[in-house]
């Protein structure tokens, strides 16, 4: 068994946009594929037609391929041979195996309303019974075990409606290794028995999830903590379906939990603390609320990929910062972890600032002409990718470099009133008209040139440099912070900087220290 080309499967179920954690379980598996050479397969799991969301599945397709995770067989990304990989499309091919297991007294018929079910729970609830379908309650039903053998024919004759369930023994230990977790014990006494194939002849997420993944060969099943109370039925499914050897191994992942630490993180977390939930943009189809993703945030793919691969897994070294093929190399699934992961935004923003530094000044430049173009402002492509090469140092954002930098497109507009009363002081208006009359006589004017006149004219002043900086620069920019202040001045040119000095020694002081 231990040959077997790993497979490995993201099975998520079209009921609404995909989260970061769904994204993440998408990842890991992608990691087990690519490490082993296995195979990376999508089904979307889209028996449960009521909770069926329009454009839902497309969302997942696209979200995988920003993030560059990549299925190599199913639903968007070409059929295997394994096709088709949507569960609603494979519908004919799950009642067999619900009916074998009735053959072999390891699930039954049950005909039972609405209404039967209704009132069992309200009897169990009267006398503090947990209400559930088991081994105890299953003998007051209507089923093919309280029904006589020949009633039961003519109901399935007459095509009464019915359901498959799964028959649980009363007690019984059902143990399974979890690679992450160990072994996990569940006691059948605390489940229910199931129902595998409903009404209209859809299975139900355990008979489709378990067929599937034994048609499909899959050799690891890698999911959400959620599934982990699913998992003794599928263990049973696979032993009563006499697919024991075929099974294949469990690793449940750890929550992502809300920033705080209490709690699974929920887009209302992000909406309240400000940060995208999804990975790209989702409007609701029918509130059309629209909510926005990562991408549309501004985030790189890899720092989004990096962020959510140490969300729950981390590696034998202190390393943090991985590309996709590291993430491949370094991923082992021993070193998931068991507790829940907090989702931390400053890491997020601090991994997108290390891929903003990454990316060259004229790819940052093109990102951010669009958004100048969106503002009216019209600069020089090689202006601008030296003024994105100045800002990439200090932002986390490529959108951030509009306001960051809007001084260096046009005059500023704003002084900071803050920097003006703590560091604008008598001296500043003669110090800068000391630097006017220098750089009007430098011949070239360069940043180390600048710097040169800048530090003359300290000594003639007897200031210190800590005395000036700041206002110099708020001078220059009307801020009080921003990028390598000579640099700046070199890249607004001679013209424009005499134009903000002048237009500096008029701004009166206020003097408060
Ligand atoms: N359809 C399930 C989901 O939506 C898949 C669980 C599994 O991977 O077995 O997450």
């Amino acid at each position: 068994m231990n040959e077997r080309r790993v497979r490995v499967r993201f099975a998520p179920s079209p009921t609404g946009p995909l989260h970061i954690g769904g994204v993440r379980t998408a990842l890991y598996n992608y990691l087990m594929a690519k490490k082993s050479g296995g195979d990376f397969i999508l089904r979307i799991e889209d028996t449960d037609q009521n909770r069926f969301v329009p454009g839902a599945e497309q969302y997942i397709i696209d979200s995988l391929k920003w993030v560059g995770i990549e299925p190599n067989e199913g639903v968007g990304f070409g059929d295997g041979p394994h096709a088709p990989y949507r569960q609603s499309e494979r519908k004919p091919m799950y009642r067999q195996y619900a009916e074998q297991l009735i053959e072999a007294g390891h699930a039954y018929y049950a005909f039972d309303t609405t209404e039967d079910l209704e009132a069992m729970r309200e009897r169990l609830k009267s006398s503090n019974i947990e209400a559930k379908y088991d081994a105890i309650t299953r003998s007051t039903m209507i089923n093919s075990i309280t029904l006589p053998e020949d009633e039961v024919k003519r109901r399935l004759d007459a095509g009464d409606p019915y359901v498959i369930r799964f028959k649980l023994a009363r007690k019984d230990e059902v143990k399974f290794h979890d690679e992450i977790r160990g072994w996990v014990v569940f006691n059948t006494a605390t489940m229910d028995d199931k129902v595998l194939l409903k009404h209209d002849g859809m299975p139900t997420y355990h008979l489709a999830n378990v067929v599937d993944d034994y048609l499909m060969q899959i050799t690891h099943v890698v999911r959400g903590e959620e599934w982990l109370p699913s998992a003794p039925l599928h263990v049973l499914l696979y032993k009563y379906l006499g697919w024991e050897d075929m099974m294949p191994k469990f690793a449940h992942l750890p929550l992502l939990l809300k920033p705080e630490g209490a709690g699974k993180l929920s887009k209302r977390d992000g909406d309240r603390l400000g940060f995208p939930v999804f990975p790209l943009q989702w409007q609701d189809p029918e509130t059309k609320e629209i909510s926005s993703g990562y991408k549309e945030s501004g985030y790189y793919k890899e720092a989004v990929i990096n962020m959510l691969a140490l969300l729950g897994w981390h590696p034998s070294s202190n390393q943090e910062l991985f590309s996709l093929d590291e993430l491949v190399d370094a991923f082992t699934v021993d070193k998931i972890a068991k507790s829940g992961a907090k989702f931390d935004l400053q890491k997020a923003n601090w991994f997108n600032q290390h891929y903003l530094r990454l990316q060259t000044n004229e790819q940052l430049a093109a990102s951010v002409k669009p958004l100048l173009d969106a503002k009216d402002i019209i600069v020089d492509d090689a202006f601008l990718a030296t003024v994105c090469g100045l800002a990439k140092e200090k932002v986390n954002f490529v959108n951030e470099i509009p306001d960051y930098c809007s001084y260096l497109f046009a005059d500023p507009q704003n002084y900071d009133e803050d920097v003006r009363k703590k560091r604008w002081k008598a001296f500043m208006p003669s110090f800068c008209e000391s630097m006017i009359t220098k750089i009007n006589a430098l011949t070239n004017y360069t940043h180390t040139e600048i710097e040169a006149a800048f530090h003359t004219t300290l000594t003639e002043m007897n200031l210190q440099s800590k005395d000036v900086l700041q206002a110099f620069r708020w001078a220059l920019s009307g801020v009080g912070g921003g990028p390598p202040i000579f640099e700046m001045a070199e890249l607004l040119g001679k013209e424009s900087v005499i134009k903000r000095l002048e237009k500096a020694t008029t701004i009166e002081v206020i003097e408060t220290v």
